[in-house]
């Protein structure tokens, strides 16, 4: 594996590849990396000749009161597992090699979808990803890029912006890695204390639990307003709670039957998301 600070060496060893004609799959991180990111790298491996991994913790992604300072880095480690998982090229830029010291002007932005769910919790948060995946993908023009349905709403989001700019690029996702007790592996569950910890998984049971009564024909605002109830007799904060149609991310029609159940919620330090897709039974 090579590791590349600057864009200068990134491009090297792209070219290369690209000499060679050699197919790459870029995998995006912040690093702080768990089996998640590494069932994203099982993937990228399968789908092409080169994997680069990207580790940066983009500040345009978070807010302002949010924990970009506190957020767990560990390059070295990082590099180990990515080494150790077949990656090819470590792309871990200092901040100024992707961001101008004063924020950039320019940014890449997918409207009305990029302010729902959790971007209206956390505004400008899909600008932020949007933007850097964006210039990733012009710096490496790799082939495949793999991302986690675990954001389901980050992923059907970048799929948005590849289908608009017309990059060409094959967009992938894999799904939610998970604890042996349900809960979605996360660098942010480190924020975690022990009794926090026991009480997390909840957050999927809930999920699943909705997906199921809804799966079954329950009335989606009922299994809402119990789900929310649930979370809290958990002692979390539910952010939001919310039923989709799965490919668009619209409010569910009469007529959709592939849903997902989307939801964010506060636990002591750590804010949690995750999402459970289902096919609803209509009853006719
Ligand atoms: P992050 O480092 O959190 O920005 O995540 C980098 C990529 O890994 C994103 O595409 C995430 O969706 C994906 N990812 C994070 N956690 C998981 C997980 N538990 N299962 C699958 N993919 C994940």
């Amino acid at each position: 594996m090579h590791t590349v600070t600057d864009i200068a060496a990134l491009q090297h060893w792209l070219g290369r590849y690209r000499r060679d004609e050699l197919r790459v799959a870029l995998v995006p991180t912040m690093g702080a990396l768990h089996e998640g990111h590494l069932q994203l790298l099982r993937q990228a491996a399968e789908q092409a000749d080169r994997v680069v991994v990207s580790v940066f913790v983009n500040p345009l992604q978070f807010g302002p009161a949010e924990d970009f300072q506190a957020y767990p880095r560990d390059l070295e480690t990082d590099a180990r597992l990515l080494e150790a998982h077949g990656t090819h090229l470590l792309f871990a830029p200092a901040l100024h090699e992707l961001i101008a010291p004063d924020r950039p002007s320019t940014f890449v932005e997918v409207p009305d979808l990029g302010e729902q769910l959790c971007g209206r919790q956390r505004p400008g948060h899909f600008r932020g990803v949007t933007t850097i995946v964006a210039k990733l993908f012009h710096l490496v023009q790799p082939q495949v890029a793999v991302f986690g349905e675990k954001d389901y709403q980050q992923w059907i989001i970048l799929r948005r912006m590849v289908a608009d700019l017309n990059f060409s690029v094959d967009m992938q996702a894999v799904p939610t890695a998970r604890a042996d007790d349900g809960l979605a592996l996360s660098s942010r569950n480190a924020y975690l204390n022990a009794a926090e910890r026991t009480r997390a998984p909840q957050l999927y049971a809930s999920l699943r639990q909705a997906a199921a009564d809804a799966a079954a024909g329950d009335d989606l605002a009922q299994v809402q307003v119990r789900t929310l109830k649930r979370l809290q007799a958990a002692d979390m904060t539910p952010e939001y709670v919310e039923f989709r149609e799965a490919e668009h991310l619209t409010s569910p029609r009469a007529e959709d039957r592939e849903l997902v159940i989307l939801a964010a919620a506060r636990l002591g330090a750590a804010r949690l998301i995750d999402n459970v897709r289902f096919t609803r039974r209509l009853k006719s």
